[in-house]
């Protein structure tokens, strides 16, 4: 018989990793920034997996008429396709990370030299279209791992988590339901997570922005928020 004390310590200890593994904020095996210590009211917004045509483009031009900034963790193979909208960010303001260039499903168990090769491919593809250096690294789906640890020492990149996370790509969100997720949880020096590639990117951001203007809070670029060192530097 197994004693169940250690059948506890075994189950807790695999709790733990997977808690590990999935949570970016976790900083067990990979150190991210999440959020700023801070008592300002003040936030900074991030957008993963695009650019995205025509859905990335609506969100610029309202982060645009708002005179907003924010962070964008391109995955290079569509960057790739889509040099002028990368271009347009950095044009107007935004900053522009890597998320790795294939986003695979499997990216999380590739091994190390294949993930160093797709990390490092998104980097050319980014600096060749923004000609600038990218600073910042994004995990794909926030996995971070051993193997990902091991990835990140062939680069220096700061590493961005989140603090708050919409679920606004998971199946069956609403509008609703996910400006209610986000701004329930926003507090100071919160960063947050959303996606410019959905149907629905600019209208969550219309609202989430209109919530930050009723509540008083200012929208800082996540290099700055989190006091990194950034392109102009
Ligand atoms: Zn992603």
């Amino acid at each position: 018989m197994i004693p169940l004390v250690l059948i506890s310590a075994v189950v807790l200890g695999i709790a733990f990793l997977v808690y590990a593994s999935y949570n970016v904020s976790s900083n067990v095996y990979v150190n991210a920034f999440c959020r700023a210590k801070t008592t300002r009211k003040v936030v900074a917004l991030t957008f993963d997996d695009g650019p995205h045509g025509e859905n990335t483009e609506a969100v610029l031009d309202l982060l645009s008429a708002k005179k907003v900034p924010a962070a964008f963790f391109c995955i290079g193979s569509k960057a790739e396709t889509q040099p002028d909208v990368v271009r347009r960010m950095v044009r107007d303001g935004h900053l522009v990370g890597n998320h790795s260039y294939s986003h695979s499903a499997k990216f999380p168990v590739f091994d190390v030299d294949r993930m160093v090769a797709d990390i490092a491919k998104c980097n050319e593809v980014l600096e060749e279209i923004t000609e600038e250096k990218v600073l910042f690294f994004r995990p794909p789906f926030g996995v971070t791992n051993p193997l990902l640890k091991k990835a990140l020492k062939s680069f220096e990149f700061d590493v961005v988590g989140w603090s708050v996370r919409s679920y606004d790509a998971r199946a069956g969100e609403t509008v609703e339901s996910v400006v209610e997720r986000i701004t329930k949880r926003i507090e100071p020096g919160s960063v947050i997570l959303l996606h410019d590639r959905l149907d629905d990117s600019e209208e969550i951001l219309r609202r989430v922005l209109q919530w930050l203007a009723d509540n008083e809070y200012e929208v800082e670029r996540a290099d700055r928020l989190l006091g990194l060192p950034s392109v102009e530097d």
